[in-house]
């Protein structure tokens, strides 16, 4: 089968691989849709970790085709992979704070991930999809799994207002949690295609730039929630934020990057600032709320490409107004 390889730093092939078996405790998956995340262009170029070689792709569904020993789930089910595996007895896990285990393997970071036309992961991370659902939706179960425990964190109530830095999928799912939990939502974006599409799917407000969002709400938002992973907007989200508002970190950073964020601020109006890190047991939520049609995904999927072209889109940044580019292994 092909798969696509991260062989070392900037460096992504497609590679002709064996089917991999599944071992015991796995499923075995034919992978209809494949998402092109941030996180795997952090991992191209060594900003986020990982150990090469192995096959990128952490956002995925597709069918079950076989199962190893002691996994009876029926061939053909749809499901999505949590690519998150922790081990269940290091102290963090024990105390239930498993998205902080320290021996987690992903999917499509430590192990073998979706952008290839089959992938094994363990069995207890396929959650189950239904049957009709639109084959390209699953693959957003992920990236929605960590937008909702971002949302979990930031605790949006009815009526706050919400601002959203950053208009990419993860800003785009975040807004429209925001909304479903009935709170006012600015989306915070440079690009205007991605300010109406806001729009369309909840926010009740667009703003290119900082100074445009403070004019639009001078004493600042309740929760600013930061979803674009770049330095400018982890600086201006406290600054965004009213005393005694929340801030949460979803965006991720490069490994050893600095912001500059001032602690007398912080302290002297009380500015909440949190961060979250993947999906820990929310992603059966984001199944739900995808195979319900709560959560819109269609409007997010910009472009569809065969795994030919999947290094090209993962070496580039997002093409203007991309919202999320999927691959289809098996076309
Ligand atoms: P993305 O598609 O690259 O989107 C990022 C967005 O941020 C783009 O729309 C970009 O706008 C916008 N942006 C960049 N600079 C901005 C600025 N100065 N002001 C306003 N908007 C700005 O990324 P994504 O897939 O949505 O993911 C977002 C971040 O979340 C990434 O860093 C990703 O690694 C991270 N992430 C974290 C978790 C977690 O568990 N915490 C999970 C998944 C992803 P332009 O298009 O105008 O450049």
């Amino acid at each position: 089968m092909r798969a696509l390889r991260l062989l070392g730093l900037n460096d992504l092939q497609l590679c002709d691989v064996a089917i991999p078996d599944p071992a015991a405790g796995e499923v075995l998956v034919k992978v209809e849709a494949c998402g092109v995340c941030g996180t795997d262009r952090h991992l191209l170029k060594g900003e986020f970790p990982s150990k090469p070689p192995l096959t990128l792709g952490h956002e995925f569904s597709g069918h079950v085709v076989a199962c190893g020993a002691g996994v009876d789930i029926p061939l053909g089910t749809r499901v999505a992979c949590d690519p998150n595996t922790w081990c269940g007895d290091c102290p963090e896990c024990r105390r239930g704070r498993v998205n902080l285990c320290p021996n987690n393997v992903a999917t499509g970071l430590g192990r073998n991930g979706g952008f290839a036309e089959y992938c094994a992961f363990p069995a207890h991370k396929a959650h189950v999809l239904p049957a009709d659902l639109h084959p390209l939706h699953g693959a957003f179960s992920e990236p929605l799994a960590c937008t909702i425990h971002g949302l979990d964190i930031g605790a949006p109530k009815p009526g706050e207002r919400v601002m959203i830095l950053g208009g990419g999928v993860i800003g785009m799912l975040a807004l429209q949690l925001a909304a479903l939990a009935g709170a006012e939502v600015m989306l915070v974006t440079r690009q205007a295609d991605k300010q109406a599409l806001g729009k369309t799917l909840g926010a009740h407000h667009a703003a290119a730039t900082e100074a445009e969002a403070r004019a639009l709400w001078p004493k600042g938002a309740d929760l600013t929630i930061e979803c674009a992973g770049v330095v400018e907007t982890v600086e201006m989200a406290p600054r965004l934020t009213r005393s005694g508002g929340r801030v949460v970190i979803l965006g991720v950073l490069a490994a050893g990057q600095k912001v500059q964020i001032e602690p007398f601020d912080l302290l002297f109006r009380e500015v909440q600032f949190l961060s979250s890190f993947i999906n820990p047991f929310t992603q059966d939520r984001a199944a739900a709320m995808i195979a319900s049609g709560t959560i819109k995904v269609a409007p997010l999927i910009s472009r569809t490409l065969p795994l030919e072209q999947a290094a090209e889109a993962i070496l580039n940044p997002p093409r203007r107004g991309e919202i999320r580019a999927l691959v289809l292994p098996n076309g």
